[in-house]
C-alpha cells in the first residue's frame, strides 16, 4: 500500500485512524456482546484533511482489526 492523501500521511501514519465497518450480524456481536468480530472493511482516514486514504476489505488486513 503506498496510497497517500494530500499531507503525503500513508495508512501507517500516526495521524491516520482507521474506522471498522461492520456488518450488521458483526455490529451486534461487537457491540451488544462484546465479541470480537471481524470488520467487512476497513477505511483508513487522515485526521489532518479527512481524506480517505483506502478502503480495504482484504482479508488478511481485515484479521488485525478484529475488535477494534
Ligand atoms: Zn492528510
Amino acid at each position: 500500500m503506498n496510497k497517500v492523501c494530500k499531507c503525503g500521511h500513508d495508512v501507517n501514519h500516526p495521524m491516520v485512524i482507521h474506522e471498522s465497518e461492520y456488518s450488521k450480524w458483526g455490529w451486534f456481536l461487537f457491540t451488544i456482546l462484546g465479541l470480537s468480530a471481524k470488520p467487512k472493511s476497513v477505511k483508513f482516514i487522515c485526521t489532518n484533511c479527512k481524506e480517505l486514504i483506502e478502503e480495504t476489505s482484504d482479508s488478511a488486513i481485515l484479521k488485525k482489526y478484529i475488535g477494534r
